[in-house]
């Protein structure tokens, strides 16, 4: 019987029976994890999803992921740490982020479980990642970063207390931990409950909330020095045109407001995405 993985309480409730897999509610904090957590065997799941199909679809996604995803992170890098330095990232995928932080002026270093994705960053951004499933001894002893990074992971790990002690270890002492993960209390799970992609995603191991992440990152020693969540504008039409409620609403609706919608969500908390850019705790 697997307790929770943030506050260890035993008890907990059958959120959704899935065909491959349960997922449960924490009695406590109410955080939703996969039923037997500690028997995942993660390594198989991670080789079975990430195959030559999966880099194929980052293929065709790519110049989006540039311009939404990879950018803004990098962004956040410059607004957040101070010193450009030695750069982490874990599970690095396709590479858009990491080449564009290279060309930021880091020196990088990417970790990265999928053989195909690794061959595909080589390729085509000339990035040589470690292609291994995450764990710290793939550095030597005393080894550090100025900036860890890990973007849409932290659900994929089915052990995060431990993860974030590893990535602790590794960070300098004034270093910074950037990350984003999916929201809990995104409009996306709002309008589709248990059918929304995000929880159906066998690989999606822990669905968290702005709560949850502060206490992680309390119980694990971390300042947090920002935490928000994140609508992008492409996001937010996807998210509307799957709701049939406002199909029709949202031909006419007003590029005013739909921005004004999404300012709303992310304020109200309600984001696809949570962000996170932590430092060690100073007593
Ligand atoms: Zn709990």
């Amino acid at each position: 019987m697997t307790s929770c993985p943030i506050c260890e309480e035993a008890e907990s409730k059958l959120y959704y029976r899935y065909p491959r897999f349960n997922l449960m509610k924490c009695s406590g904090c109410e955080v939703i994890y996969r039923e037997s957590l500690e028997s995942v065997q993660h390594d198989q799941l991670i080789r079975d999803i990430y195959d030559e199909n999966w880099v194929a679809m980052r293929d065709r996604y790519a110049v989006n992921t540039l311009r939404e995803h990879a950018s803004f992170n990098t962004m956040l890098l410059d607004m957040f740490v101070q010193k450009k330095g030695k750069l982490l990232e874990i599970g690095s995928g396709t590479g858009e982020f990491l080449w564009l932080a290279r060309e930021a002026g880091w020196e990088v270093t990417g970790v990265e479980p999928s053989a195909v994705a690794c061959e595909y960053a080589n390729h085509r951004y000339g990035l040589a990642l470690h292609n291994e499933i995450w764990h710290e001894s793939i550095f030597e002893q005393g080894e550090s970063f100025d900036a860890i990074v890990f973007w849409h992971v932290l659900e994929h790990i089915p052990n995060p207390k431990s993860f974030l002690k590893q990535v602790k270890r590794l960070l300098k002492p004034e270093g910074r931990v950037l990350f984003s993960l999916p929201n809990l209390h995104s409009l996306t799970n709002a309008i589709l409950g248990t059918a929304s992609p995000i929880l159906v995603e066998e690989d999606h191991l822990c669905h968290y909330a702005k709560e949850h992440i502060e206490q992680l990152m309390s119980l694990n020693g971390y300042d947090i020095i920002s935490l928000f969540s994140r609508e992008e504008p492409s996001r937010l039409e996807r998210d509307l045109q799957l709701n049939p409620a406002v199909q029709g609403y949202l031909t006419n609706m007003r590029e005013t407001e739909k921005i004004k919608m999404m300012i709303g969500l992310q304020a109200g908390w309600h984001g696809h995405e949570i962000f996170g850019i932590v430092g060690h705790r100073h007593e």
